[in-house]
Formats: structure tokens, C-alpha cells, sequence
């Protein structure tokens, strides 16, 4: 062995590369980055937070009974909430974390986009 040994170069250059790597991410874009990675499985009308905010992927499926303030235009991707663009199929709301709510869904927490 000599002085030269690429054991040496190869245990510290990705050394080297993870720490500016977390130095990135630590950086402004990581939240949005997060947010992004986290948001994807479809959020099921079946999960507990859902059912609590009665959550339609639909918004014609909304129970009219139990909700009557509801309107059919009242979409996800019109409401102060969602994350995506109106023209989205589905995108990140911050009441369900780690899901995409669906564009034309709603829920009770429905609010008036700007
Ligand atoms: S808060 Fe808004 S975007 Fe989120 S699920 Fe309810 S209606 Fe959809």
C-alpha cells in the first residue's frame, strides 16, 4: 500500500459531497421540496381526518343533508387551501398531510380563494 491509496480519496470525497448535500437541502427550497415529496398517495375518503371533514373526491357526492351550506361549485382547486393550480388533477392540502386531496373534491373546511 502507498501513500496514495484511493481508499483514502473514496472515503472521504462522498463524505465530502453528503455534507454539502445537507447543506442544500437545509436551504429554502428543502420545505417546498418536503411538502412535494411527502404529498403523494391519494387521500382516501375512508381516512379518519377525511370522514371528519367529509371529504369528497366529488363534489357532487357530498352529503347535501349534512353539509347544506355545500355547493356544487365549490371545488378543491377553488379553495384558498389547495397547493396545486386550478387546472391540477389533484394537489397538496395542508389539512392532509402526506396526501393529495382530488381538484374536484371539497370538504367542510372549504374557503373562498382569495
Ligand atoms: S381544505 Fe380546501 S383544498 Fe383542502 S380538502 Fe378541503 S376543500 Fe379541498
Amino acid at each position: 500500500m502507498n501513500d496514495r491509496t484511493p481508499t483514502t480519496l473514496s472515503n472521504s470525497s462522498p463524505s465530502t459531497r453528503r455534507v454539502f448535500m445537507l447543506h442544500a437541502l437545509a436551504g429554502a427550497g428543502a420545505a417546498v421540496w418536503a411538502t412535494q415529496a411527502e404529498a403523494q398517495a391519494a387521500l382516501a375518503e375512508t381516512d379518519a381526518q377525511a370522514v371528519a371533514l367529509g371529504y369528497k373526491a366529488d363534489t357532487t357526492k357530498v352529503d347535501k343533508a349534512k353539509y347544506p351550506k355545500h355547493a356544487a361549485t365549490q371545488l378543491c382547486n377553488n379553495c384558498a387551501l389547495y397547493a396545486g393550480k386550478p387546472t391540477d388533477a389533484a394537489a397538496a392540502c395542508p389539512l392532509f398531510p402526506g396526501k393529495l386531496v382530488a381538484g374536484k373534491g371539497w370538504c367542510s373546511a372549504w374557503a373562498k380563494k382569495g
